[in-house]
């Protein structure tokens, strides 16, 4: 069983449940997670509520010489962490050895936190008036963290949230903790103080805890949408900012004039990529114009049935194992949904996977969506081309923009104005112009909108100075006095 890490101190679990935490691509139990209390949460709390009186005090100059050394160590583990990241979530090495490399530069970004936390300050705002501005720390935060990133989502907030003098509380996914307990190692070689980042392992009841504790300034969530908005009603009703992204329905519109050879590869690679168990995978591919609908659909086609699947650690796989069987029924189950609503399968995933271990689905193509259907409307999560067309740019924006979900969506075409166009009129937050995966590197804000993301601040960038922080302003005046001067 994996331990919590309260205090500096590696310590078994009190709790009477667990879930076991399989190897996606061979169902192998590799560990178990314990599903924390109430309690642990608050002893967690309580030491990160306590190192915050000292942590606070440490120049920031200071703090940064923990995230350097931990940035180092980072990069002697690398591959063992993206080797982790691949066990226990199932995407390919290479995938894996990406996401890592994004979690480590969240870590090289908040070495910056000297400059990036500076306040302002303003002389004579009225004569003889003086006024400034610091950004302090706040006290404990909270960190809970989706399935499908294990080295990525947690780094997405916590380096920000301790670089600024906060302490943390971290909840991996009970599905995915392994990559997180290694990190946690890198961290205690690291030497940050004790109570600065614990970790406690769990599932709804230590999301609840933390939500509800008094102690808790602040939490930084991401997951599905239902989730997410459950995270922020419960933490703000606390009296708790709250940052929470949650789930995509995202949507890839291709324009008579897009290069459609390679159009097709990175609307594909979009979908496909991590099994489909993206928050900016591309879902719908929407095609203006019969013409483009028929040349995009061929070349898709025939990529999804050259896709190699497998376990993620075989060099010569191209996708891996969705995160469980129900994940993977689930995905099933979206995909007879779709032929009953009428939509045309021209490649099926689900052909032959079923003797294979582990959860396999091959890559889907359907063909034929409709707004109003389910699987149009719903996350599907998994490696599901959804082929739609429409007879004008205005419908492909109007179809983008109905969606309650704004996390993501892309524009192929060669044309300036018309990426300029999609830009300034669709909703979504985090816009691609011939790019499938549009992820804002760790200097650049990451979040969507409507029910992509509930809350005002999103996530790294310049926004987590923002969120991590109280800006404290004085406003001064000091009477001079010549003959106090004239004495001295
Ligand atoms: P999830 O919502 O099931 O779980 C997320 C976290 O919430 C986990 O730590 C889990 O323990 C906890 N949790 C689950 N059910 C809960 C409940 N009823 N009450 C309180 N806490 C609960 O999400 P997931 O399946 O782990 O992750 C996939 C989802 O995350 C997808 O919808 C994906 O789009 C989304 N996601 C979004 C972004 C983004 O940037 N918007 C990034 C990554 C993932």
């Amino acid at each position: 069983m994996i331990k919590n890490f309260i205090n500096g101190q590696w310590v078994a679990t009190e709790s009477m449940q667990s879930v076991d935490i399989p190897n996606p691509a061979t169902g192998e139990i590799l560990e178990k997670c314990p599903l924390g209390t109430e309690a642990e949460v608050a002893k967690a709390v309580a030491a990160a509520k306590e190192a915050f009186k000292t942590w606070r005090q440490v120049p920031p100059v200071d703090r940064t010489q923990y995230f350097f050394k931990l940035k180092a160590l980072m990069e002697e583990s690398f591959e063992e962490l993206a080797v982790l990241v691949t066990k226990e979530h199932g995407k390919t090495l290479v995938e894996a050895r990406g996401s890592v490399r994004r979690g480590i530069q969240m870590v090289e970004t908040a070495c910056g936190i000297p400059t990036l936390m500076m306040g302002e300050h303003f002389e004579d705002i009225a004569a003889g008036i003086d006024c400034k501005a610091v950004n302090r720390p706040m006290g404990v935060f909270a960190v809970i963290a989706p399935f499908n990133f294990p080295a990525m989502v947690p780094f997405w907030f916590w380096p920000f949230g301790v670089a600024t003098g906060n302490t943390i509380v971290i909840k991996p996914s009970e599905r995915v903790p392994l990559t997180q307990v290694k990190v946690f190692e890198l961290i205690e070689k690291a030497g940050f103080p004790k109570g600065v980042i614990n970790m406690v392992h769990g599932g709804k009841d230590v999301v609840n805890a933390l939500c509800t504790h008094p102690d808790v300034k602040g939490v930084s969530f991401v997951g599905s949408t239902p989730v997410a908005k459950h995270v922020y009603v419960t933490g703000t009703a606390h009296g708790k900012r709250v940052q929470a992204l949650g789930g995509a329905k995202n949507v890839m519109v291709v324009l008579p004039d897009a290069v459609m050879d390679k159009a097709a590869a990175t609307a594909f690679e979009s979908i496909v990529g991590c099994a489909g168990e993206r928050c900016l995978a591309g879902s719908v591919v929407l095609a203006v114009g019969k013409e483009t609908s028929k040349t995009i659909a061929e070349m898709i086609i025939v990529r999804a049935k050259e896709t190699t699947i497998g376990n993620g650690l075989d060099k010569n796989v191209q996708m891996g194992p969705l995160i469980s069987q129900a994940a993977k029924d689930r995905v099933k189950g979206l995909i007879q949904s779709a032929i009953d609503e009428g939509a045309t399968l021209l490649v099926d995933g689900r052909e032959g996977v079923d003797q294979m271990p582990g959860y396999f689905l091959k890559p889907t193509v359907l063909s034929g969506i409709k707004k109003h259907m389910r699987i149009a409307k719903e996350e599907v999560f998994g490696p599901v081309v959804l082929l739609a067309e429409c007879n004008t740019f205005d419908e492909a924006i109007e179809w983008v923009n109905d969606s309650p979900f704004g996390n993501t969506t892309t524009l192929f075409t060669t044309s300036g104005a018309a990426a300029r166009k999609y830009s300034y009129e669709v909703d979504p937050s985090m816009i691609g112009i011939n790019i499938g995966v549009p992820a804002p590197m760790a200097f650049f804000s990451f979040g969507g909108t409507k029910d992509s993301f509930f809350g005002d601040v999103k996530a790294h960038g310049k926004s987590c100075i923002t969120f991590y922080t109280d800006t404290k302003v004085t406003v001064e005046r000091w009477v001079s006095d010549a003959n106090v001067w004239a004495k001295s």
